[in-house]
């Protein structure tokens, strides 16, 4: 009977919400810490908050009802975790503050401090695993009468403080649990606590099937603040737990995430995937499922492939192909051959795969990075590129790696994470790299302009054109990085893209002391309006002129037939006509769209498109009809928008990010498909 006095606790993991949002956790981690608390007989009262206007409003009706207000830190909620803690310490000076999670650098005194100096209101931050170190803590807490001194006695050390007054770290010096053992921990889902949640159709129900990574990726904050063997779940908690969502959930995405660092790792994960299959077949509850595979893929990751096939895309990620730089980070991947085996089995069963590449990595070179891109291009796989980012916790934005790689960073807005409640205006910032020893500012905006090309090749509408590449033998990427280089051959309206596209990106950089955390309605407003993904609103720019977008298909097709000659010179000249054609008979003529044609070509393009190979093999006596249609509720959307903003480029980027998460490029590519 270890809470003395009722102690009412606001345990939060807060997120930038709107209501048009439906692509949000449920508040997982701090519903594993509530469940864990309620096994207790005498158990306080715990409200868990994902929404930060509940939590404002709740603390705005009555501050003086809590205890005690639990934050789990991270990238994404770290300004507004700042915000909402002034707001509630304002209200009830009294409240205990704690945080949890891994966005803290506590392998130093320095990290810690920093953390600390941007929380003024905080009392105490739980390092590591929560359920057992926040319990230690409350009950602590509780049986000390809140006398935050004795508290230290009988905290474990894996719970630090900090001495404004003398400048100091405090650390709690009672044993530490170590890491829990999942298999004794309470279900949140069986248990209710998350009930809330998946009634609320905003937010996706998530769930750990095991903890832990054996892996230490540099960059990653998951590998340094677990680092340890994989920890199960028990398999009949996981199975139950999956009825439970599906019985459940509200989402109208029919989504569910898996939160393990490497599902697949363990033999009985097939039997996992059985069970979201069989569940999906009954009731279609989950009907896209989110799940960050075992990196060294092996025969069980392709037979849980082979069962989730429509229900999951496999990651194969990579990160980088260059042995130094994998060294440096810490990372170890399968052979590169051994990847390449993998793709084509998961193709042949119909299974999507992708891969993810890092630019920026420490040690790693513009030229190496782009070489690495050429080869993951030769696989034939989508990939996924993103600058590295330093996020607070890895190794890789500690000081030690910063200054040995003489690293350099800026910081960026994230748009989608920016919102008021209340008297409350907060948004969030990623740090991202900007040169290091052997990577220039120079070679940062060059990697940008090979990536505009990147995300351009990686739109459906220029599919046949990557298909005929392939066929050909040609490497898309080497193509990309031939159109970054071409500039004195360039269209002025396509080198003023580029031009705006370079300045764009410069500009959105900002320094660390221009970072704040406090904004007004009226900048809020303006971050959502004026922010935009670079690569999307230059492409949409691209495609909204009809005299730029001309101009843009005589010059890649004149790109392409001398990039051909130097590599290919006997490719397919009269398919690399028709393939552009084709191509750009699937961009509507923006912003006075017809929704639908008929066009005819000499290709069965249908098989083309299953089999592959050279389209020249694929070559018919006659001419095929094909209808081109566009989504009339899609294309309704971007004609409300253009009749507001009279902007066909802003209006086609408003439209695509409306459906962002369902074929977003369905706003501005017609469908093709056969008649007949
Ligand atoms: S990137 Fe993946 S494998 Fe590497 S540490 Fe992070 S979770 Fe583990």
């Amino acid at each position: 009977m270890y809470y003395k006095r009722v102690m009412k606790i606001a345990l939060a993991d807060l997120t930038y919400l709107s209501n048009d949002d439906a692509a949000q956790t449920v508040p997982l981690n701090v519903a594993y810490l509530a469940a864990y608390l309620r096994q207790e007989a005498d158990a306080p009262e715990i409200e868990i908050f994902k929404d930060p206007l509940r939590l404002y409003n709740a603390v705005s009706a009555d501050p003086r009802s809590y205890g005690c207000l639990a934050l789990s830190n991270y990238a994404w909620n770290f300004n507004l975790n700042r915000n909402l803690m002034e707001m509630v310490r304002s209200k009830n000076p009294a409240i205990i503050a704690v945080m949890g999670g891994p966005n803290i650098d506590a392998s130093s005194e320095e990290g810690i401090e920093s953390l600390f100096d941007a929380f003024p209101g905080l009392d105490f931050y739980v390092i590591g695993e929560g359920e057992q170190r926040f319990a230690a803590l409350a009950r602590a807490v509780v049986e000390s009468r809140t006398n935050v001194r004795r508290v230290w006695e009988r905290v474990p050390e894996t719970i630090v403080g900090f001495d404004r007054r003398k400048r100091t770290v405090l650390r709690g010096r009672g044993p530490d649990t170590g890491h829990c053992d999942c298999k004794a921990l309470p279900s949140p889902y069986l248990s209710g606590a998350l009930d809330a949640f998946l009634d609320d159709p905003r937010f996706v129900p998530i769930i750990e099937t095991s903890r832990g990574c054996p892996y230490s990726c540099a960059f990653c904050c998951w590998g340094s603040s677990t680092n340890s063997r994989v920890r199960p779940f028990r398999t009949e908690t996981v199975l139950a737990e999956l009825e439970y969502i599906s019985a459940r959930t509200k989402n109208p995405m029919k989504s569910l995430y898996i939160a393990d660092s490497n599902f697949g790792i363990l033999k009985r994960d097939i039997e996992i995937a059985r069970k979201l299959k069989e569940i999906n077949g009954a009731t279609g509850s989950f009907r896209n499922i989110c799940i960050y595979f075992n990196k060294n893929t092996d025969e069980d990751i392709v037979a849980i492939a082979g069962i989730l096939k429509d229900l999951t895309d496999v990651t194969m990620s990579k990160q980088t192909l260059n042995p130094e730089v994998l060294k440096i980070i810490g990372r170890k991947n399968i052979p590169e051959g051994e990847y390449g085996r993998f793709y084509s089995r998961l193709r042949g069963m119909g299974v999507s795969t992708y891969c993810e590449l890092i630019y920026g990595l420490p040690g790693e070179s513009l030229e190496s990075f782009l070489d690495g891109l050429e080869r993951a291009y030769e696989e034939n796989i989508r990939i996924s590129v993103y600058p590295l980012l330093l996020i607070t916790g890895t190794r890789i934005a500690s000081k030690g790696f910063r200054e040995r790689y003489r690293i350099r960073s800026a910081f960026r807005v994230m748009p989608r994470y920016t919102g008021t409640y209340g008297e409350i205006g907060s948004a969030e910032y990623e740090e991202v790299i900007v040169s290091h020893s052997k990577f220039s500012r120079a070679d940062l905006a060059r990697v940008r302009l090979v990536l505009f090309f990147h995300y351009l090749f990686s739109e459906p509408v220029f599919g046949d054109l990557v298909l005929f590449m392939r066929g050909e033998g040609l490497n898309v990427a080497a193509f990309m990085r031939f159109l970054a280089d071409d500039r004195a051959d360039r269209p002025a309206g396509l080198e003023a893209l580029l031009r705006s596209l370079e300045r764009a990106s410069a500009e959105e950089l900002v320094a660390k002391e221009a970072v704040k955390f406090r904004f007004t309605r009226a900048e809020v407003n303006e971050i959502r309006e004026k922010s935009v993904d670079q690569n999307v609103f230059h492409f949409c720019k691209l495609l909204s002129s009809k005299g730029r977008l001309e101009s843009f298909k005589g010059y890649l097709s004149g790109a392409l037939e001398r990039f051909c000659a130097s590599r290919s010179p006997d490719a397919d000249r009269e398919g690399m006509g028709d393939v552009i054609e084709m191509c750009f008979d699937r961009l509507p003529d923006f912003p006075h769209v017809e929704t639908g044609k008929r066009v005819r070509y000499p290709y069965d393009l249908e098989s083309w498109m299953r089999k592959g190979g050279n389209l020249s093999g694929f070559r018919t006596g006659k001419k095929l009809e094909y209808a081109l249609e566009l989504d009339e509720g899609r294309l309704s959307v971007f004609r409300g928008l253009y009749e507001e903003s009279g902007d066909a480029g802003l209006s086609l980027y408003r439209a695509r990010m409306t459906f962002r998460v369902s074929e977003p490029s369905g706003v501005y590519t017609y469908r093709r498909t056969p008649v007949g």
